[in-house]
């Protein structure tokens, strides 16, 4: 990460881009001792640095431009939660990633992803008119006047075989609680939390213009979400766009729904069973009981928890677009989760985040421990417990 040349411009195009705190920073360093890359051996590991890449970014200079410095950052939050000065490391990042996906300079990895958004509406390269080829054999009903909740499915379980069965398990679920929900289907686009994270503005701006004009003119009020990516985006970010709603993610309705008694689980899970607190879930949303409710109120389930939990859950890494990453076996935080869900001798690691899914799932594989830990969404463990 060698500094090549300043540049007042690139410093001043940061901060304008919303790294208004980066001055902020009096480079103690905790971001990159808590920072999760810490964890782990490889060449990303040693090439990132948080606190580093911010200097770099105050004094305007390159050099935090490689994949496995700028890009390796997985948003996770938590370096952001413990700076001593409330520094906003994360939009300091993304700030800094527009300036160099915005000049065209996107990592090679990335932009299939941000072409398939772009053409698509969704990253998976998924054509339009398939988003909702997931609801094969369901009966799901459509979002109108005479219901109370909008239904959004993340693009990640409209096409990700593996991830369509959480949204068929939250259908179910909503379903069985007589929510009020609907979904719109095929003129819905990506939430474009990824993308801004990315450092893709522009392509941000344009899915969430096209979801707003959808979501009011179909008169939505309130959303329920299947990923905690799109709440948390839809909550933070699409309100200075005009896009005012009631959100949550689907824990909360399904935690309420328990509460009220229109909501209950009869077969026995006897099972162990951890928690894995998704990061946009916890420590960017503030929602750890809701999950956590849910399992206690399953007949016969043995809920432990994981040693780093709740606030200093471990990240999955793939939040901030390194769901697209590639890491070499070893390298991964997911390996160490799965390390951690073992040594509590759990049978089922369930977590409540597609990302977080697919990450642990991969993990679990490339350790060999598929047959003895189970990895699943919260959704599929509690809709198996229906009667
Ligand atoms: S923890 Fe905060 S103040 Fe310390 S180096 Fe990191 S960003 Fe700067
Ligand atoms: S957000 Fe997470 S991955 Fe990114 S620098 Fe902070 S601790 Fe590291």
């Amino acid at each position: 990460m060698d500094p090549k040349n300043i540049s007042l411009e690139m410093r001043d195009y940061i901060w304008e881009m919303g790294a208004e705190t980066l001055n902020w920073c009096m480079q103690c360093g905790l971001c990159t001792n808590l920072c999760p890359w810490r964890l782990v051996p490889g060449e990303t590991s040693e090439s990132f640095n948080i606190r580093h890449m911010q200097r770099l970014g105050q004094m305007g200079m390159e050099g935090f431009e490689d994949e496995k410095s700028l890009f390796a950052c997985t948003t996770c939050g938590t370096c952001q939660v413990n700076c001593p000065r409330g520094v906003k490391i994360i939009d300091n990042v993304r700030a800094m990633r527009a300036s160099i996906v915005g000049a065209g300079m996107a990592p090679g990895s990335l932009r299939p992803i941000l072409g398939s958004a772009h053409a698509n509406g969704n990253p998976w390269s998924g054509p339009r008119e398939k988003r909702t080829e997931w609801q094969s054999g369901l009966d799901v009903p459509q979002f109108g006047p005479d219901r109370e909740y909008f239904l959004f499915v993340c693009c990640h379980s409209c096409y990700d075989p593996r991830s369509t069965k959480i949204a068929k398990s939250i259908v179910r679920l909503l379903t069985a609680a007589q929510v009020s929900f609907g979904v719109i289907g095929v003129e819905e686009s990506c939430c474009g939390e990824s993308m801004r994270k990315i450092g893709d503005e522009e392509l941000f701006q344009k899915l969430a213009e096209s979801n707003i004009g959808l979501f009011n003119g179909r008169g939505v009020t309130k959303i329920i979400t299947t990923s905690p990516h799109c709440t948390w985006s839809f909550k933070n970010e699409y309100p200075a766009m005009g896009g005012e709603w009631e959100v949550f993610h689907y824990t909360e309705i399904l935690d309420r729904a328990v509460q009220q008694g229109k909501l209950s689980f009869s077969r026995e899970t006897g099972k162990r069973v951890a928690f894995h607190d998704p990061c946009y879930l916890g420590r960017h949303g503030g929602l750890y009981e809701p999950p956590r409710n849910l399992l206690k109120s399953l007949p016969g389930c043995h809920a432990v928890e994981l040693n780093r939990t709740r606030e200093m859950s471990l990240c999955c890494a793939g939040g901030g677009g390194r769901i697209w990453g590639e890491v070499p076996m070893g390298e991964r935080f997911g390996e160490l989760r799965i390390e951690d869900a073992c040594a509590r001798g759990a049978e089922i690691l369930a977590t409540a985040c597609p990302y977080c899914v697919n990450m642990l799932t991969d993990a679990c594989t490339s350790l060999g421990r598929q047959d003895a830990l189970e990895i699943a969404e919260l959704s599929e463990v509690l809709s198996r417990t229906l009667s």
